[in-house]
């Protein structure tokens, strides 16, 4: 994996650095922004952190404080350029949308959908997650990956590659990177027990929502379950465990594609994860939806309530199996 000359120099030649990420952050777009922000101000840049947030999900929260998340509160005319990272349209860095317009502006990305934009782009598909980009990046500039930034490398990886359980055969280059990581500081026990362990006893009960409302369509190629506001407010958003709901499904006999349709506060819209095992593409799937992701993680939003949300998706998803997506 290299790493394009232009995105080095680009980074060497800017001294105000901002670094963006994509809104509903993950662990992937967090390791990477905050292992990139360190090791540019070891190469000597102003780095200053954004993401329009919310920090929901459970293992990112810890890192809330770094990161302003109010575009209100800044001034493009404060920075020189800009690296957005783990983010494929500009519209998914909610209220920061508007500083790629006014700054020069690199994207590293690894999403397979998506609207263009930036004027250097180091996007690669086949790539697993963003901070394997990020690691080239650095190791590029000449740096020692230092502990923290392996640690934070390493937390994406894993959290796009469902601790390596999704990466196949020819993905071996980003393994030799873990292991890089991990000579550099990465632990992959302290790494899982992190992102997996602690888990409140309320997110079982969520979990068993999730699965006690399963319905198995398509002869039971697809699993397709929901959450509801209620649920959000009486158990707590931040104790919903995604993963364990996914990885439970996923496991059903014949269970190709799962979709979770996760009503908003509002009630005026969801918010759709797709998942996918072999080789359907839920990143087509959600792109008709106008959201976007990859061929096995995808995702978007309906601005439907529940109801006719959970119709639109039922009927996407047994459109793709029938035609093979
Ligand atoms: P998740 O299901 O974990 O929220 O998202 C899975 C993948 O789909 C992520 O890579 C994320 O970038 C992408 N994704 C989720 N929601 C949206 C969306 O509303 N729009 C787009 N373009 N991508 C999304
Ligand atoms: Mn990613």
């Amino acid at each position: 994996m290299t790493c394009p000359d232009e995105l080095v120099e680009f980074v060497q030649q800017t001294p105000r650095i901002v670094i963006v990420g994509h809104e509903e952050p993950d662990g992937d777009c967090i390791g990477s922004q905050l292992a990139l922000g360190s090791a540019l101000s070891r190469a000597g840049a102003a780095v200053t952190q954004c993401n329009p947030g919310p920090f929901e999900r459970r293992e990112i929260a810890p890192y809330r404080e770094q990161f302003i998340t109010d575009y209100g509160t800044v001034d493009a005319r404060s920075f020189d350029g800009v690296v957005v990272v783990d983010c494929s349209s500009a519209d998914r860095l909610g209220g920061f949308a508007p500083i790629v317009e006014h700054l020069p502006t690199a994207v590293i990305d690894h999403h397979t959908t998506g609207v263009p934009f930036g004027t250097i782009r180091c996007v690669h598909p086949s790539i697993p997650a963003t901070t394997v980009l990020v690691y080239s990046l650095i190791t590029a500039l000449g740096l020692e990956i230092t502990p923290f930034e392996a640690r934070m490398l390493f937390f994406g990886l894993s959290t796009d590659t469902g601790f390596f359980r999704f990466l196949d055969a020819t993905q071996w280059e980003s393994v030799a990177v873990a292991a890089e990581l991990m000579r550099a500081g990465a632990s992959p026990r302290a790494t899982h027990d992190a992102m997996y362990h602690n888990r409140s006893r309320q997110s079982r009960v969520y979990l068993a929502r999730a699965l006690e409302r399963v319905d198995f369509i398509a002869d039971g190629a697809a699993a397709l379950t929901f959450l509801t506001a209620e649920d959000a407010i009486g158990l707590g958003s931040d104790n919903r465990d995604s993963d364990a709901i996914h990885a439970s499904l996923l496991a059903v006999e014949g269970v190709e594609v799962l979709a979770v349709v996760r009503e908003l506060d509002e009630k005026r819209a969801c918010a759709v994860s797709f998942r996918a095992t072999g080789d359907v593409d839920v990143a087509a799937i959600a792109a008709k939806l106008g959201g976007g992701g990859h061929q096995k993680a995808a995702g978007c939003r309906i601005r439907e309530p529940l109801v006719e949300s959970l119709r639109v998706v039922r009927s996407s998803v047994l459109e793709a199996l029938r035609h093979g997506s």
